[in-house]
């Protein structure tokens, strides 16, 4: 069970740590979108009116927005900055000072869910895609059957999200390696490169360019029309206000936000029932913006002072992540620096993606996730100066090969901690309560392992290291990062590994699902000219990677929603 190369055992944990937070990201943006219009809060007036007001900038708001700006009015309220303002901020090598950054500037925010698994939240235009791994590929035909979604016009949405920012990857020597490995571990067969969800291996598309660059959602609002929309940054939504007559239904008229400043501004529904508020805050931001202005749990809603609106048991109800392991492995020569370029989708539901030869010669590491870890450090009888210390120098021949487990079944809740909308909410995920799942998650590190045994990529590892070397260092790295019950026998059994060494892949979702609390036209049940459109409403995450369908997702209902518009 010992180490059997040279490195302490102390500076691989180090090493591991890093690679688990650099897994993913990076690049830099390119010039903003020429919209005069994107604005900080403090220069919006006291009171205006629009006919639609999205609650988010991210992902899914933002080509929302461009697409409805074609024939109305929109405002786009955003509590993050821009991504464009400081654009070596979001490049490749700061994608993990960004995650560890705590300030209040920063596009992340962190935090723990009541499972122990460290997170992040996006804060910034253009959402997730301005942090996350660029990844881009298509949900499974079922996603849209199970949401009822013309085909035809998903496959057009996807295409006009296509045409502004989505690239091949190139694909050097380790994706290669892990790419002929799949095929060896027979996740057959080799489909080429496609955004399409087919069982096999294949090279997917990136919103990473060729030379690095990052582009995001916000690069959609290039498509918008100047004079119809506004999008103030800094605009923190604290509550969607509502009207209701003599006992009819409540109608939303309004949302009220702050800027940077602290002052208050109020925004409003134009008059006339094609007017609507659209929440796309996400998963984290959608439930919480509801339960917040008084659509939710009852007893919840209560027992924190909040006016009842609409007693909807299910909203925070559905929250789910799809449990993430890997194996981290050292190379005896120097690895290129890749993001996964490379998919696996099995036929047992679980997708396998990979990363490699981070730089982390910038890293003064771990102020990451709160004091949280530095008890953690310490309770392993190491001192967290120490930690950070010894990952200064370190080299970067280190490879990352993820299993993401699809679905997943398990489910777990979204609360309120308080009524202040800046406290991030109380969230579990139930990481493998389902059996399914973690019969997946077992599956899935079989195939990892398979790939690393496999000849095509036998030249980037150590030949004296097992894979149990791996999986004994995987664990202790968890122990350290994870506030997870800490079981030291957990590499005997693949199933006790996949438990204790669980991580996000920040694909969690739900909340506001679809046939709970938003029907297939993602309007609030119960409720007029309110909709949520984001990550909130998946009862599945799609694809191998949600990003494309929540930006094909915004454009879909853009479209939709001005078709019944001129109706
Ligand atoms: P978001 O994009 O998060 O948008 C919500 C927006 O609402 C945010 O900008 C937020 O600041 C804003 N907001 C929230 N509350 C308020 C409020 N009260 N007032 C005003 N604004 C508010 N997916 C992939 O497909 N490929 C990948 O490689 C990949 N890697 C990832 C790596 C990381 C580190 C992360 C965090 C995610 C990754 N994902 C990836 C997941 C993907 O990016 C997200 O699922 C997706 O961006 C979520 O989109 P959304 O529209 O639901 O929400």
């Amino acid at each position: 069970m010992g180490l059997k190369y040279s490195w302490s055992s102390w500076r691989f944990l180090a090493l591991v740590f890093v690679v688990e937070f650099a897994f993913h990201g990076f690049s830099y943006g390119e010039k903003a979108p020429n919209i005069s219009s994107i604005q900080e809060a403090t220069s919006a007036p006291a009171v205006a009116y629009y006919d639609y007001i999205i609650i988010g900038g991210g992902t899914a708001g933002c080509p929302l927005a461009a697409t409805l700006s074609g024939n109305a009015n929109v405002l786009v309220l955003e509590r993050g900055g821009s991504p464009y303002v400081n654009t070596t901020k979001i490049r490749t090598e700061n994608f993990l000072s960004t995650l560890r950054d705590n300030s209040p500037e920063s596009f992340s925010e962190a935090f723990i869910s009541e499972d122990g698994v460290p997170n992040n939240r996006p804060r910034a235009l253009g959402g997730g895609t301005v942090i996350n791994a660029g990844v881009y590929s298509h949900a499974e035909t079922f996603f849209l059957k199970q949401n009822g979604m013309d085909e035809a016009l998903a496959n057009d949405s996807y295409e006009w999200v296509e045409r502004k920012l989505v690239y091949k990857p190139i694909v050097l020597q380790l994706q290669s390696a892990v790419r002929d490995g799949l095929l060896e571990a027979g996740v057959l067969p080799y489909n080429g490169f496609t955004y399409d969800h087919i069982n096999g291996t294949k090279t997917v598309g990136s919103i990473l360019d060729r030379n690095g660059n990052r582009h995001t959602a916000a690069d959609l609002l290039e498509y918008a029309d100047p004079k119809r929309i506004k999008v103030y940054l800094h605009a923190v939504v604290h509550k969607i206000t509502f009207t209701r007559k003599d006992g009819s239904r409540p109608k939303a008229e309004g949302v009220i936000f702050y800027d940077a400043k602290g002052i208050r501004h109020t925004a409003l529904l134009k008059n006339g029932s094609m007017s609507e508020i659209i929440s796309s805050a996400g998963a984290m931001g959608s439930p919480q913006l509801l339960l917040l202005s008084g659509i939710g749990p009852a007893p919840q809603l209560e027992a924190l002072g909040i006016e009842v609106v609409l007693h909807q048991a299910m909203v925070g109800q559905g929250m789910a992540d799809n449990p993430q392991n890997s194996l981290v492995i050292p190379s005896p020569s120097p690895l290129e620096f890749s993001l996964p370029a490379i998919v696996g989708i099995t036929k047992f539901g679980s997708y396998i993606e990979s990363s490699s030869g981070f730089d982390y010669s910038a890293l003064s590491v771990a102020q990451t996730l709160t004091n949280h870890f530095t008890t953690n450090f310490n309770q392993d009888g190491e001192s967290f100066m120490a930690f950070r210390d010894t990952i200064t120098n370190l080299p970067t021949n280190l490879a990352n090969i993820v299993e993401k487990v699809n679905g997943p079944i398990s489910k777990g809740y979204l609360e309120l901690r308080s009524t202040n909308v800046s406290d991030n909410p109380k969230v579990m995920f139930n990481y493998f309560q389902a059996p399914e799942d973690l019969r997946k998650c077992v599956q899935g590190m079989k195939t990892i392992i398979n790939v690393v045994d496999s000849k095509s990529y036998s030249r980037f590892r150590y030949s004296n290291t097992t894979t149990q070397d791996l999986l004994n260092m995987m664990t202790r790295t968890r122990m350290l990062v994870s506030t997870r019950p800490n079981h030291p026998n957990s590499t005997d059994s693949l199933k006790q590994f996949c438990i204790n060494t669980v991580r996000t892949l920040w694909h969690y979702h739900g909340g506001c699902q679809v046939g709970k609390v938003v029907d297939r036209d993602y309007k609030v049940f119960g409720v007029d000219n309110l909709r949520v459109i984001d990550g909130s409403t998946f009862n599945f995450s799609p694809g191998t990677n949600p990003q494309a369908t929540l930006m094909m997702l915004g454009r879909y209902m853009g479209r939709r929603i001005l078709q019944s518009r001129t109706r």
